[in-house]
């Protein structure tokens, strides 16, 4: 779970007030979306969850433990898929694995199974300049999957993606969160992609930064009887 209580977060000696009073709460296995125009504080949100960020006052926490510094129970995935060019698909995949004392059999075993979750056999050798960009944010789904973590962080992770592979994107993390439910903090500027992928969709406004409106997606979806996969199969 996330939570937020009661957050304000500023920059630079106050003059930005980024997020102002922001209570939220993400339950276990919850996907919930932040959506809001540019700069209302989605992405602020995601690092002080992330631990990249502290409040200014209030407290972020994940499980129970206030957020004080990044963690191995929370993985992110950006909108540049921050992926190593001189490192194989696998390699890339395994980086998160190197810090923690696993054994080399064991990294392996995990690194394969994250391949064939996120759909990349065949490319286990590939490098990601290679790689489309749909491709490549699958690796950088694959390394943020691999480490087991609580939480899922993305933000925009398909907003580099041209319009028909982030579809098929969207498709494939709905895809995932059933097989693998995890807490998720998803961010995007699009209402469309938030109210397909999220359980709860959270509304942000800005200047400066408050959580205006949590809309239910899911039980309206259940209520109208329209599943997450819906949309896709039009396409
Ligand atoms: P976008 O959709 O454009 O990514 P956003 O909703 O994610 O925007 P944030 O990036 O969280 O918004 O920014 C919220 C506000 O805080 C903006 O006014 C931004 O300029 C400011 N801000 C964010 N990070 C910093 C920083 N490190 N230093 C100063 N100001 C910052």
């Amino acid at each position: 779970s996330i939570r937020f209580d009661a957050v304000s977060k500023s920059f630079g000696a106050g003059q930005v007030k980024a997020l102002d009073d922001v209570d939220l709460a993400i339950a276990d296995k919850e996907f919930l979306a932040i959506v809001g125009p540019s700069g209302c504080g989605k992405t602020t949100c995601l690092r002080l969850a992330a631990g990249f960020e502290f409040p200014t006052s209030g407290r972020v926490l994940v499980g129970n433990a206030e957020v004080r510094e990044p963690g191995p129970d929370r993985a992110v995935v950006f909108q540049q898929f921050a992926l190593f060019p001189w490192k194989t698909v696998v390699e890339n995949i395994e980086l998160g694995l190197r810090n923690r004392n696993m054994p080399r059999e064991e990294r392996r075993i995990r690194v394969m199974e994250a391949v064939e979750l996120i759909g990349l056999n065949g490319y286990e050798g590939a490098y990601p300049h290679q790689l489309s960009g749909g491709m490549q944010q699958r690796v950088a789904i694959a390394r943020a999957y691999v480490l087991d973590p609580q939480v899922l962080l993305m933000d925009e992770p398909f907003g580099a993606l041209d319009a028909q592979t982030r579809v098929v994107m969207q498709e494939e993390l709905v895809r995932l969160a059933r097989r693998n439910p995890r807490t998720v903090l998803f961010i995007t500027h699009g209402v469309e992609e938030a109210v397909y992928l999220a359980d709860r969709v959270a509304i942000m406004t800005r200047r400066p930064g408050r959580l205006k409106e949590i809309v239910d997606v899911k039980s309206i979806r259940e209520a109208e009887g329209w599943e997450r996969y819906s949309r896709i199969e039009d396409v």
